[in-house]
């Protein structure tokens, strides 16, 4: 089975195959790049953020029309809430195989420091697996160095390692068996 990705055209292109790559890595699976101008709905004017729900709605659409049957990840610039959460760096849908992540929080500019594309790259890495970790049956992971643990800060991404633990690994290739 492979994993889709759709990149709305606001998303920088170089991101594209270091992320895609970093991904395939991660979950040792075939991952096709699609680039899209994505239509992103769910925008929420008062706190000037969009709703990942929404765009979820987004991507059960566009997987439809594309005929994938493996799991689906769009990634997009936008801010992205969900629930009760301030904000969120992604939101899985397991039982539509959706998910989106938002660079958003992940540049470094969104904290004032100094630009880092390796930076930039492992974090969209980590969370663009995480994501599609889920769409494939992985739950939470209490390794903080693991791609499925859940990060409250940016500090905890960072933290993570471009890989699963021993027993996310395990759990995984359980699925493809
Ligand atoms: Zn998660
Ligand atoms: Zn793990």
């Amino acid at each position: 089975m492979g994993v889709t990705i759709i990149w709305d055209h606001q998303v920088p292109t170089g991101l594209r195959l270091p992320v895609g790559r970093r991904i395939e890595t991660v979950l040792r699976l075939p991952v096709t790049l699609v680039d899209a101008d994505v239509l992103i709905n769910g925008f929420h004017p008062e706190r000037n953020q969009y709703d990942a729900a929404a765009i979820l709605e987004r991507v059960l659409f566009m997987k439809g029309r594309m005929g994938c049957e493996g799991p689906v990840l769009l990634v997009v610039t936008h801010d992205l809430y969900a629930g009760g959460c301030d904000f969120v760096f992604g939101l899985a849908r397991p039982q539509t195989g959706c998910a989106v992540i938002s660079i958003a929080r992940l540049d470094n500019a969104f904290y004032r420091r100094e630009d880092d594309f390796d930076d930039l790259a492992d974090r969209a890495g980590k969370e663009g697996a995480h994501e599609i970790g889920h769409l494939l049956g992985l739950e939470h992971c209490t390794d903080p160095e693991c791609v499925m643990f859940k990060p409250a800060t940016l500090a905890e991404l960072d933290r993570k390692k471009v890989m699963l633990c021993p027993s996310c690994r395990a759990a995984l290739a359980a699925v493809f068996r």
